[in-house]
């Protein structure tokens, strides 16, 4: 699909560069570049070019004829953001970026980097509507779904930017990300795709906050990434008050869909339980939970609240103690983590991704 922008007001050099081929997957790019005259192969050599390579200006496309190149450079846009600012962790190797898209808005990518492992944290839409009430990017709103290429630049740029290799993708940072299927799905196999950044399936995850349609194509579409569902409560009077989702689609809908899914071969489910004080934090909650998962072969995260000063509050560590003793004592299936967020000084851990106009100098 071509996209091409319009708008009126700009000059005619960049009325000119109006297509944008970053985010085009590599049958897109093959047929795009026959329709410009050109062979199938080269749509080939772009997708490298961009993806594998990270190269954005076409003057360096050097296996590319030079007319070809002139014709990219004068009709073509390749960098869909551009950085605004980096909040370095003082405590551990984690790092915030803040990008502006090309219409001026805002969002945060995070990187976390744990020995050989280097994990980032994509967006997948500016802002997000489902309004979890614990979560900062909720008090955003919802502005709109990011571009395949919007998607995939995060990475890019962070492939650059910090010199240890990507080894793990996370759909986790702001956004739903099955409210934008089809651009999530798009970015999700270039980086599995070997001609772009050639990860591993297995070290792509997308996190739905239960949004069961979805959920079903993508088991029905048989994808081979990771899915992790962002639970949060053992029951549904709990997960209602948090997560207004739940009203659409009840905890029993999410595990009769997840459940064909973990059925299949090899392929754990993940459920996050981010750990509320005085919300779902009780011994009871531990017990319904483990009622709840006992006959699914999946992964329980468990994440200690992240304060943000809000009204909501991280359980003291007796409580948080208790709380894994009891899961772990009666796991049976279930193989239970904690997970303590990082970039907690620089507001990059879970639930706390929130651009601030303020910050940008
Ligand atoms: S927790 Fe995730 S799904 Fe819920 S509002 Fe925040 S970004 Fe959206």
């Amino acid at each position: 699909m071509i996209i091409s922008e319009n708008s009126s007001g700009k000059n005619k050099s960049e009325e000119q560069q109006n297509i944008i081929l970053k985010g085009m997957s590599l049958q897109e790019l093959q047929k795009w570049a026959i329709s410009v005259g050109q062979t199938r192969f080269r749509g080939t050599q772009l997708f490298e070019w961009m993806y594998r390579e990270g190269v954005d200006n076409p003057t360096e496309m050097t296996n590319i004829s030079k007319s070809f190149r002139a014709f990219l450079s004068d009709n073509c846009t390749f960098s869909t953001l551009k950085l605004k600012k980096i909040s370095k962790s003082q405590t551990e190797p984690t790092q915030k970026f803040l990008f502006q898209l090309n219409d001026g808005q805002f969002i945060e990518t995070v990187s976390i980097i744990e020995n050989d492992r280097h994990t980032v944290c994509v967006s997948s839409q500016i802002g997000c509507n489902l309004e979890c009430d614990f979560c900062a990017t909720a008090t955003l709103g919802f502005s709109r779904n990011l571009s395949a290429g919007e998607i995939v630049d995060q990475l890019i740029f962070i492939r650059k930017y910090i010199e240890q290799p990507i080894t793990n993708i996370v759909f986790m940072g702001m956004g739903e990300p099955f409210l934008n299927y089809k651009r999530v799905m798009t970015a999700a196999d270039i980086f599995h795709n070997p001609k772009g950044f050639n990860l591993a399936s297995t070290r792509i995850t997308i996190s739905t906050g239960g949004i069961v349609p979805k959920i079903k194509q993508f088991i029905d579409e048989n994808r081979k990434y990771k899915l992790a569902v962002s639970l949060n409560a053992p029951n549904d009077e709990i997960r209602s008050k948090i997560m207004p989702i739940n009203n659409k689609w009840q905890i029993e809908e999410i595990i009769k869909a997840v459940k064909k899914y973990s059925n299949q071969k090899r392929r754990k489910i993940m459920f996050e339980y981010v750990l509320i004080k005085d919300v779902n934090d009780s011994s009871k909650d531990a017990q319904q939970l483990v009622k709840l998962l006992k006959n699914i072969d999946c992964k329980l995260n468990i994440i200690p609240y992240n304060e943000m000063g809000g009204k909501y509050q991280r359980p003291d560590e007796q409580t948080i103690d208790n709380f894994m003793q009891i899961l772990f004592s009666n796991q049976g299936k279930v193989r239970v983590l904690t997970r303590w967020s990082k970039g907690q000084d620089i507001d990059a851990a879970c639930g706390q991704l929130a651009t601030k106009q303020m910050e940008i100098e």
